[in-house]
């Protein structure tokens, strides 16, 4: 008998380096993955979570069907009854009481539609999506500095950089195709420095590694601008030309508190050490800084972001090849899902809700009988739930994509308390997570490799995903569930897309950093870069060339002063708690926990303690231990190592039975509404009868 045997090129579906791959299908059923190499992003190489990206594909786990709760149990039903059902629920609330949740897992397509969805058929202004929870200090800080919140140059360009400084970012393990770029620098000459509280596989490769306590950026950061300048390594002619309010951040980085010694003291990093770090830094022609969540879940999340800034600014590394301020994204495609305007604030292309002359552009193409949703500014993810603990009155319906908010949000107890105050819940996903279990109606998804669309990376290339084979059962790529569902309501006519390529052609009509990206551009193996702002443009993958997006033109200094984190330790809670991801898995383990080569590797959550803390305690590797914040606790077994610092523990979050966000405190940053994920203080205890 003949096998069918087809290769599909797409893009990964975990992390937001955007590397592309192949499926490999075997008579209609996808088998495996394969090099594509002529992508320029990852040249053909996968980590392991994109090399087994098909594993969980076929699991039996997938949903199936559209499920609608009587009462306990949940009963499989059809699209039809599910959007009747829905349709009807939605009608009972106003606007105001209903809030949406997009993905950064789903396409622009499904994004955009998402968001048109929540601002014209239910004309609600609470929508958010997970950026909120990773780099909304990013778009904020940058935003404020040069004018755009987006990373500044490409990855392959991070290999021309002559000094690299990765600050809260595990390169390595979170971003390992980023990480290939960072070994080639070397190989050139660069000189890598890299702080970051655990001595991690990226601290491992570094010329020079600086090991800090979470949340001391800012107080780093500063001494190494007062090094920087009392040495006159400054780029003048940059800062006279380009800048303003330099003077303030000279001022402020200049005094006695952040002069190496004063800085020793307060955050136990050697002084010759940062002498070191910023004499490589000012000296380099080109140095860059990569960062990640490590700057960005902070409360002073904002005021870190405006010091990298600050730093690059200051040493003219803007707008040049092996430079820039590179945060590194999370989700494959948050950084589309920002641009499509899945944000509270903003409508496609970070264009403000509140004014009035965008509000009638958007309004005016949708076309929409009522006037779409008011011009205000919404809610954030984190206030939806605290807006539905507190004041539950006021928020009484949800809609929700490809979000798991049940093991991603921070202080799950309250979130589990304050979900089962909704009076309508809708979720729309591959697998039945966590949050389905609080859902009404669940509705079955396809999932990147059943569908076509696009996704934009880290460094802004929009590129596409094709469809490798067929949805399992009922399931729907979103976009389609969202059409029919729009239909279902009335609106027919706005939602009517014959394929995913005359939603992009919306896109680019409303998004103006998107308007010279074609649907056909997209499907080339290197994507566009954006902003691209006509067709015969090439795309943008160095921003700030000549000028900021700022009113005037000019990157503007920000000069802030070292805060330490919400939460620190003390006698109670003598522990400082950090939590990030590892190599083998992807967020809350929707997809890589059903991926048998990455579950093999690990698939328990575990806490590492140093070994003086481990011998202190009389706690031995392996053994269990309770972990208390003023959250949560919870149980988990002991990895002791050598290479987090005493007084620190750090968890994976991604297991959902043993989910490290039940102890982390939603204290958010002021202005980004981030949630400080990476600081909060535990108590460690031996479990009695250990
Ligand atoms: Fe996928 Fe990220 Fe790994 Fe690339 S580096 S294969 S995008 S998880």
């Amino acid at each position: 008998m003949n096998m069918k045997l087809q290769q599909v090129t797409t893009t990964c579906p975990y992390c937001g380096t955007g590397c592309s791959l192949n499926l490999v299908v075997t008579d209609g059923v996808i088998t495996g993955t394969a090099p594509f190499y002529r992508s320029p992003v990852n040249e053909g190489k996968l980590c392991p979570k994109g090399t087994y990206a098909w594993q969980f594909i076929n699991n039996r786990d997938r949903l199936t069907r559209p499920l609608i709760r009587k009462g306990d149990v949940f009963i499989e039903s059809s699209f039809e009854d599910a959007y009747a059902l829905i349709a009807e629920q939605f009608s009972f609330f106003r606007p105001d009481e209903i809030a949406v949740l997009s993905s950064a897992r789903c396409t622009n397509e499904e994004n955009y539609l998402m968001m048109k969805f929540a601002r014209g058929v239910l004309r609600t202004r609470h929508i958010d999506h997970c950026a909120r929870l990773c780099h909304a200090s990013t778009i904020t800080g940058l935003s404020l500095c040069f004018g755009n919140g987006a990373m500044t140059n490409s990855i392959p360009d991070i290999a021309e950089s002559g000094c690299i400084l990765c600050l809260g970012s595990n390169t390595f393990e979170q971003h390992p195709l980023v990480g290939r770029r960072i070994m080639q620098a070397q190989q050139k000459g660069a000189k890598f420095i890299y702080a970051d509280p655990r001595y991690t596989p990226t601290a491992r490769q570094a010329d020079l590694y600086i090991q800090f306590y979470s949340g001391g950026d800012v107080a780093i950061l500063n001494c190494l601008m007062g090094e920087i300048i009392r040495n006159d390594l400054e780029d003048r002619e940059f800062i006279t030309t380009r800048t303003r309010e330099y003077e303030k951040l000279r001022k402020v980085v200049l005094q006695r508190r952040y002069e190496p010694e004063s800085i020793e003291k307060l955050t136990g990093v050697p002084a010759n050490q940062l002498v070191t770090a910023a004499r490589w830094f000012g000296e380099a022609d080109t140095a860059t800084v990569l960062y990640s969540m490590g700057v960005t879940q902070n409360t002073v999340g904002v005021d870190n972001v405006k010091s990298v800034a600050n730093l690059i600014m200051l040493t003219g590394n803007i707008g040049k090849p092996g430079s820039g301020v590179n945060a590194l994204r999370g989700q494959n495609n948050v950084q589309g899902a920002c641009d499509m305007g899945c944000l509270p604030n903003v409508f496609p292309g970070y264009r403000k809700v509140t004014d009035g002359r965008v509000h009638k552009i958007v309004s005016d193409y949708w076309d929409f009988s009522e006037p779409i949703c008011e011009p205000r500014v919404g809610y954030e993810i984190t206030t939806m739930f605290r807006v539905l603990l507190e004041r539950p009155w006021e928020l009484k319906c949800m809609y929700l994509m490809g979000e798991n908010p049940l093991v991603s949000e921070p202080d799950l107890n309250s979130v589990e308390d304050a979900i089962q105050n909704l009076e309508f819940l809708v979720v729309q996903d591959i697998f039945f997570t966590e949050t389905c279990q609080y859902a009404d109606v669940v509705l079955p998804a396809a999932c990147y490799a059943e569908k076509n669309g696009t996704q934009t990376n880290t460094e802004r290339r929009v590129q596409r995903i094709r469809k490798a084979q067929n949805p399992p059962g009922q399931a729907k790529p979103d976009w389609k569930i969202i059409c029919e569902l729009a239909a279902v309501m009335g609106y027919k006519k706005q939602f009517s897309y014959p394929s995913e390529k005359e939603i992009f052609e919306e896109i680019s009509v409303l998004t103006p950093q998107y308007s010279g990206i074609t649907w056909e551009r997209t499907g080339r193996p290197a994507g566009v870069h954006w902003p691209c702002p006509s067709a015969d443009h090439p795309g943008t993958p160095i921003l700030h060339h000549d000028r900021f997006d700022t009113s005037d033109g000019l990157g503007v200094f920000h000069a802030v002063e070292y805060k330490p984190p919400h939460e620190l330790p003390d006698e109670s809670y003598p522990f400082l708690f950090t939590t990030g991801r590892i190599i083998w898995h992807w967020h809350t383990g929707t997809m890589t926990r059903r991926s048998k080569n990455l579950t093999d590797e690990v698939n328990k959550a575990y806490i590492e303690l140093n070994v003086e803390d481990a011998r202190n305690l009389a706690i031995r590797d392996g053994e269990p231990v309770r972990i208390t914040s003023r959250q949560g606790e919870l149980v988990c077994p002991v990895r002791v190592v050598r290479d987090i610092m005493k007084g620190v523990t750090f968890m994976p979050f991604h297991f959902a039975e043993c989910a490290a966000n039940r102890l982390t405190t939603d204290a958010g940053n002021q202005v980004g509404k981030i949630p400080e994920y990476k600081v909060c203080a535990v108590r460690i205890e031996k479990v009695r009868g250990n």
